[in-house]
Parts: C-alpha cells; sequence; structure tokens
C-alpha cells in the first residue's frame, strides 16, 4: 500500500504506539487522583504539556489539551468571541470545524466576514485590509490549508490585522503546519493556535490548543477543573502522551527537503498533462492537482485497486460535490471534479513516489481516453 493521504491522517508512529501500551498497562491511574501513582501520570502529562510547547516556542502553561482539532477551533470560535461586540474575520479557506463555527455565529446575528482568497489559495491582502476595521473582534485564517497545501503568512496577516485594530484576537488553525513548518508561535503574533495528533503519528481523539498568557479565555467544558479549570474531563492520557511522542518523532523525523522532492517529482511528471497544480510554491506535504478531463472520484478508486490511496480534497469535506475552499480559489464545478490531494507523510519515499506518478499518469490516460 502506497498511502498518500496524510493530511486526513496518519499512521500511529512506534514511539505513539510505545508509550499508548505502557500508560494503559503501567500507569491506568486517574491523574486527578492524590496517591503517589496518580502523581506520576500527572507529571507525565505536564512533561507532555511541555514537550508540545517546546516545538511551538510557548510556554507549557500555554497549552490546553483537546479531544481532536475541531474542539480547539469550537472553543476558540465560541469563547474568543463571547460577549464581544463587533465584527468577526474569517479566511474562505477555513476547515470545515472553523468554517461552521464562523456559520453558527452567523446565524447569531454577528456580522461575519468572509476574506477572499488569492489564485494560489493564500488569502487575499487588500481583502484583510477592506474588511478588518475598529470593530473587528475576532479574526481566524489557517495556517496551511487542508486542502491546496496553500501556507497563509501568519505572522504578516496578524501585523496588518493589529496595524488596524490591536484589540482583533486572532486565532489560526495550525492542524497541517504543526512541527510541519519551522516556526515560533511568537513569531506568528496570534492569541490562539489550534493542533491535532492524529496528523502527525498520534492518536485520533487529541488535539490541543495554544492560549496566550493574559488572554482569560472562558472555561469550555465545565466540570472537575482539569486543564486548569479551563476544559474539564478526565484527561486522555494516552492520546496526551501520544501526541507528545509523535510530535518530537515527527519533529526529528520530517524531512522538508525530501517532501518538497516528492512533491516536485509529481509535479514535474504530471504537468505534461496539462494538469493545474493549486497552492503556493513554498508548500510542502500536500499537493492539490485539477486533472480538466476526468473525474477523480473514478481515478482515485482506479488507484486504491493497485494500492496506491489519495484524497480529493479534506476527508470530512469529500461527500460533498462541491468544494468550498476550491470553489474560492476560482476552480468551476467541473475543475474541482477532477481534483485530487496527495499528501505526504514520514512513511513515503522517493521510489514510492515514482511507482504513484507511473500509476495516476497512465490512469489519467486511460480516463481521459473514455470521455467522448
Ligand atoms: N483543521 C484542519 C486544517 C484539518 O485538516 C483537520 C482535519 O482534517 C481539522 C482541523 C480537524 O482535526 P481533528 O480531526 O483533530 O478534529
Amino acid at each position: 500500500m502506497i498511502f498518500l493521504d496524510n493530511a486526513s491522517t496518519t499512521k500511529v508512529c512506534t514511539p505513539a504506539l510505545e508509550i499508548v501500551r505502557s500508560v494503559s498497562e503501567q500507569l491506568y491511574y486517574n491523574p486527578s487522583a492524590l496517591y503517589g501513582e496518580a502523581l506520576k501520570v500527572k507529571n507525565l502529562l505536564e512533561v507532555a504539556r511541555k514537550d508540545i510547547a517546546n516545538i511551538l516556542g510557548s510556554d507549557a502553561n500555554e497549552i490546553y489539551f483537546t479531544s481532536c482539532a475541531t474542539e480547539s477551533n469550537n472553543w476558540a470560535f465560541e469563547k474568543g468571541i463571547k460577549n464581544r461586540k463587533g465584527n468577526i474575520v474569517v479566511s474562505s479557506s477555513e476547515h470545515a470545524s472553523a468554517y461552521e463555527c464562523a456559520i453558527l455565529q452567523k446565524s447569531k446575528g454577528i456580522d461575519v466576514r468572509f476574506l477572499s482568497l488569492n489564485k494560489n489559495g493564500t488569502v487575499n491582502e487588500d481583502d484583510l485590509y477592506n474588511k478588518v476595521d475598529e470593530n473587528t473582534c475576532f479574526a481566524s485564517i489557517i495556517h496551511c490549508s487542508n486542502e491546496t497545501g496553500a501556507v497563509n503568512d501568519i505572522a504578516k496577516l496578524s501585523k496588518i490585522i493589529r496595524g488596524i485594530n490591536n484589540k482583533v484576537i486572532i486565532h489560526s488553525d495550525g492542524v497541517q503546519a504543526f512541527a510541519k513548518l519551522g516556526f515560533n508561535i511568537k513569531s506568528l503574533g496570534v492569541d490562539m493556535y489550534s493542533m491535532s495528533a492524529h496528523k502527525i503519528g498520534g492518536l485520533k481523539g487529541c488535539g490541543a490548543l495554544f492560549i496566550k498568557k493574559g488572554l482569560n479565555l472562558a472555561p469550555f467544558i465545565s466540570g472537575g477543573g482539569q486543564e486548569r479549570g479551563l476544559r474539564s474531563g478526565t484527561e486522555n492520557v494516552a492520546g496526551i502522551l501520544s501526541f507528545a511522542e509523535a510530535a518530537k518523532y515527527f519533529k526529528q523525523n520530517y524531512d522538508s527537503g525530501l517532501i518538497k522532492q516528492m512533491r516536485g517529482y509529481l509535479i514535474q511528471e504530471l504537468k505534461p498533462l496539462n494538469v493545474i497544480i493549486n497552492g503556493t510554491a513554498d508548500a510542502e506535504s500536500i499537493l492539490s492537482v485539477t486533472v480538466p478531463g476526468i473525474k477523480a472520484e473514478i481515478l482515485q478508486h482506479m488507484l486504491s485497486d493497485k494500492g496506491v490511496l489519495i484524497g480529493l480534497g479534506s476527508a470530512c469535506s469529500s461527500k460533498a460535490k462541491n468544494n468550498r475552499v476550491l470553489s474560492a480559489i476560482g476552480l468551476s464545478p467541473k475543475e474541482i471534479e477532477g481534483s485530487i490531494r496527495i499528501s505526504f507523510g514520514l512513511e513515503n519515499n522517493m521510489e514510492q513516489i515514482k511507482i504513484a506518478a507511473e500509476l495516476i499518469k497512465t490512469d489519467i490516460t486511460t480516463l481521459r481516453g473514455n470521455i467522448k
């Protein structure tokens, strides 16, 4: 199997698997209990928090563990906007877990302003200047698009927003960027940042939200007071420890040069077939390709029969005929129907990519031949 759908999820890495097993068998105690064994578990959670913080460049007490990035995004929107008056500004390339939060705010009567995208998938800066004003209270801009791989220059966009109104709370969805793109959270200028374990070799069902010190965000889940009173619920110890192990392993082993080489090779092989490459030139682990004249769903089936797994836009939205983000970069419904998403991970190598490229080219040619 050649798995090229790593933006949807990833194989759990060995260090993450090992910690899940050992903690589940030997340290299964509730971290809130007061006996020594439980305190050991509590300490391990704090070590995991420090590990995530180290990769992000934040303080450990700015990291809050959640059940997934969808929850992190919901928390950011719900409590970042709560009781604040004014409009909110949201990029048109948000993942459904942020986009639907914006739609919910709209249904409550909030003035939600969606930012248009450039052809390469990034947020249009002129539109940011147009839409942010002295009444903006919240902004959310995805770091790396799960659909196109386009990387937004969050540091620059935050600066523009703060230059217009320095009271805006800025959130960024960093699920496809965390542990991949080299950055320090302080340089991004954001107040909140969402992350997910299963995109980088951790278990599904575990995420985190960075909340900048001093933001005083309201609790998202009330109860026993876990996560310093802001997100109650017995901690997913195995998930959190696997997240930290996976993040360290991913950071150490993610070879940006190799990822770019694999991406570049596929682009070079597919270009002669008159395809459209979506996303920015600095995109790394995600390659979005529009293949005019084919139905991507059929290509996906043909490839999966041969052991090559690719995506069609994000897994969460793959059932939708239209694709909101690809549409926002100007692709027609027909072009969207012919768009595939290839995404790379630690398990991939050039040998696999060469095999996949040949199969993709052959299947595209076959499909085009069948269209009259
Ligand atoms: N944000 C982005 C950019 C994603 O790609 C995803 C997953 O596809 C999510 C959020 C949701 O993450 P989770 O599966 O942890 O809820």
